[in-house]
């Protein structure tokens, strides 16, 4: 999660928090993904058990890959984290949106892609890479169970990040709506405030198709989230005190509010993200044929 990587560290700054305060995000993350692993199925299971703290620390690379500006083949990271699917002039469900790269940027223009994202084709482009080191596992390659766990934590990441709302939407941190920092409050504060009265069923897997329309419709159902989440944030924030700068501050009655009136939908977005991490590897590893980690002798 983490959307704008420059936005998140400047508001924090101007509320004077330490800067890694981004990290809470970040443990959203490792929560949901350890939710995911756990429930694999056994024959996955027993790959990544001995491993599951890496996978989980993990998943929060992408995130740090913003922090550092390191750029992929479809360019910058920090489009790969979102796609802000109705700034792109289509009405919802948004089918009219190209789901070919070429045609996406031939519509768009590269400039208007690095501004509205590219999350579908990035995580197209890691499911590829995942299916090929099963690939190499199953063939006994040197590093290739490595290479399956590492790319699962990655995987992760994204299947995550497009279960998210503010990840769906033009109006990602409320700054059209003078509501900014909606984004962090709820992906961060909201949940790591309530994450043991939140519940956490039994993941379930699922055929997923194909990992492209999977994704899209994972941000087609979190754009249609987004206007409870924001009318839910304006109405928290209506009797809120300010700071001697003016500034709103989030207490703990906001907070109390919020989660009253979105928990429903935080709940099943947190649930949706971690049966989908947990599809998407079974469905990666079933695309590869089922490889199991074996490791060839001289
Ligand atoms: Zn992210």
């Amino acid at each position: 999660m983490m959307r704008r990587i420059v936005g998140v560290l400047v508001l924090a700054a101007m509320a004077g928090w330490p800067a890694a305060s981004g990290a809470w995000g970040m443990q959203v993350h490792r929560l949901i993904t350890g939710l995911a692993i756990d429930g694999l199925p056994p024959a996955l299971r027993s790959l990544y058990a001995t491993q599951r703290a890496f996978v989980i620390e993990h998943a929060v690379d992408p995130d740090l890959w913003r922090v550092v500006g390191l750029s992929g083949d479809l360019g910058p990271e920090d489009p790969n984290h979102f796609l802000d699917i109705d700034a792109l002039g289509e009405p919802a469900p948004f089918a009219g949106v190209p789901r070919d790269w070429n045609a996406y940027v031939a519509r768009y223009g590269a400039d208007k892609v690095e501004k509205f994202g590219r999350l579908p084709w990035r995580a197209t482009e890691v499911y590829g890479k995942l299916v090929e080191a099963f690939k190499a596992m199953g063939r006994g390659t040197g590093y290739g169970a490595d290479n399956v766990r590492y790319l699962s934590a990655i995987m992760a990441h994204y299947v995550e990040d497009a279960h998210q709302p503010l990840h769906a939407a033009e109006n990602y941190d409320g700054q059209l709506t003078n509501q900014r920092g909606v984004h962090s409050r709820f992906e961060t504060e909201l949940p790591l405030r309530n994450w043991s009265r939140l519940t956490h069923p039994p993941v379930h897997t699922q055929p997923i198709g194909d990992i492209k329309t999977f994704i899209f419709s994972a941000v087609v159902d979190s754009n249609a989230l987004v206007a409870p989440i924001l009318n839910a944030d304006k109405r928290a924030a209506q009797n809120l005190k300010k700071d001697a700068n003016d500034r709103l501050i989030y207490d703990d009655g906001y907070y109390a509010a919020m989660y009253a009136a979105v928990r429903p939908i935080l709940q099943k977005r947190l649930t949706d993200s971690a049966n989908g991490v947990a599809s998407v590897l079974v469905a990666a590893w079933t695309d590869a044929g089922k490889p199991t980690e074996s490791i060839r002798r001289p």
